[in-house]
């Protein structure tokens, strides 16, 4: 038996194992959202859900579309909708390549026309009043069905689409519901930031999550290092049944079952669901998008991103349409710095290295984190020297060692053994490895090559 290199303390909610890499946090979390001005272009993909790819709607080329018209869906069950995140006219054809490498067909959009920009987008996105009280009229069924016109998936990095999420079968009443504002990468502040200037959709959204799913309790968890973030949260929750609790700050207290386990003290089975010990997680942003989708019957066209790291001249959070390249935010960030290094799309725990500037941000990104030569660590892999360390400080209790063994082995039956796919890719078991071995890349690397 191992043992903990961080076990429990008691006093401060969290979840056993976990690491502490450097937050870097400091970067941009106290740069204000800014909108991003209207690309030129976006390149929005057909697929960037976890589900099934949407069919194009407008078929014929040069067809003008206005910001929020639906220009791509499916009947599956497993999908959401896309809608034009800007004013403009359809290219037909087209294909992108996402930042994890796969290629998807998409819906080119050239910006032409009026477009909503600057202060009049953010109005439209987060401005006005949002209702705490007086929301019981909205039936279960409408807000489910409202979430799932509006194309939301979660955009915590998952992008699993939030309508199928919120309506839970009969069978998993759900007790609580619990907003996820820990954004536990490090480096990203766009969560952060949202809760700062923006906590009245997220506490409206997380009460319609709450009528949806019928559950007794909303609890948002955010991490201790967040005081701003959680006093804007407590005055917007205000006389509502929503209650904000913080957590240690630890990687990675927001993975969902991180964040069940540290709030509610309630282990999810390996290979189950939060919603198997009746609770659905939320994030922040999705909340707030749930908000706007029932409340205003506006689709998911735009997010928050951050962009950030040594190696971003000017460190910025953004509100950014879906579709716009990651190239259009380094230059309005102001470029790279000369030592600039490696791009990931996300946070550098979990996010995947940039192959082309020229990827679109989907629903699901949570920013680009540019990191420099001296952040990357420059040693080579050597032999595993049995340390434990992967072991201790993976928070699924997983054996990663093992793990890796199977896979360079590509024995199938013994990675299944040491349940390769309940791995969440959290990636603390290569950070702390001292011997430098991808254990996460030969993880991914199995998972897509385990027999179907
Ligand atoms: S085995 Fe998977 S879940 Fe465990 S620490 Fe490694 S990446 Fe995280
Ligand atoms: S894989 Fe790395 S962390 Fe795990 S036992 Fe081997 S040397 Fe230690």
């Amino acid at each position: 038996m191992s043992v903990a290199l961080n076990p429990v303390r008691s006093g401060r909610l969290t979840f056993p194992f976990g690491v502490y890499p450097p937050e870097n946090k400091e970067l941009s979390v106290n740069a204000p959202i800014e909108v991003l001005p209207t690309p030129k272009r976006v390149d929005i993909p057909l697929l960037q859900h976890t589900g099934a790819p949407n069919e194009p709607i407008h078929i014929k080329p040069n067809t003008p579309v206005a910001l929020g018209d639906l220009v791509g869906q499916c009947d599956a069950h497993v999908t959401a909708p896309i809608h034009a995140s800007i004013a403009g006219t359809t290219t037909l054809g087209a294909v992108t390549t996402l930042p994890n490498g796969r290629h998807v067909r998409c819906i080119s959009l050239k910006a032409e026309g009026e477009q909503l920009e600057g202060r009049a987008l953010w109005e439209d996105q987060f401005g006005g009043d949002w209702p705490v009280s007086g929301l019981e009229p909205y039936a279960p069924v409408e807000i489910v069905q409202a979430i799932r016109r509006a194309g939301i998936v979660g955009q915590g990095g998952a992008a699993f689409p939030s309508h199928i999420k919120i309506a839970a079968p009969k069978e998993k009443p759900v007790e609580t519901v619990l907003i996820n504002g820990c954004e536990c990468e490090p480096y990203l502040t766009a969560d952060e930031r949202l809760m700062i200037e923006a906590p009245e959709p997220v506490i409206s959204g997380a009460l319609l999550v709450q009528i949806a799913t019928g559950a007794k309790n909303v609890i948002i968890g955010i991490e201790d290092h967040m005081p701003q973030a959680f006093e804007a949260l407590r005055r917007a929750a205000q006389g509502t049944a929503v209650e904000v609790r913080t957590l240690k700050t630890k990687y990675p207290q927001g993975g969902e079952k991180q964040l069940v386990l540290g709030v509610l003290n309630r282990v999810v089975p390996t290979g189950g669901l939060p919603l198997d010990v009746g609770v659905v997680v939320v994030n922040v942003g999705t909340a707030a998008a749930i908000a706007r989708a029932v409340l205003r019957r506006k689709p998911l066209t735009h997010r928050v991103v951050s962009v950030t790291g040594k190696g971003i001249r000017n460190p910025k959070n953004l509100l950014v349409p879906v579709g716009v390249s990651y190239r259009n935010l380094v230059d309005y960030c102001g470029g790279l710095t000369g030592d600039a290094a490696r791009l990931v799309a996300g946070g550098p725990m979990m996010g995947f290295t940039l192959g082309s500037l020229d990827s679109p941000v989907t629903k699901g990104t949570s920013g680009l984190t540019v990191l420099t030569h001296g952040d990357l660590i420059k040693s080579q892999e050597t032999s595993c020297i049995r340390c434990g360390r992967c072991v201790d400080v993976c928070p699924l209790n997983l054996v990663p060692t093992k793990i890796a063994l199977a896979v360079r082995a590509k024995d199938w039956e013994w990675a299944g053994r040491f349940h390769i796919k309940a791995c969440m890719e959290c990636g603390c078991c290569a950070y702390i490895c001292p011997a430098r071995i991808p254990l996460v890349q030969l993880i991914r690397t199995g998972k897509a090559l385990l027999p179907k």
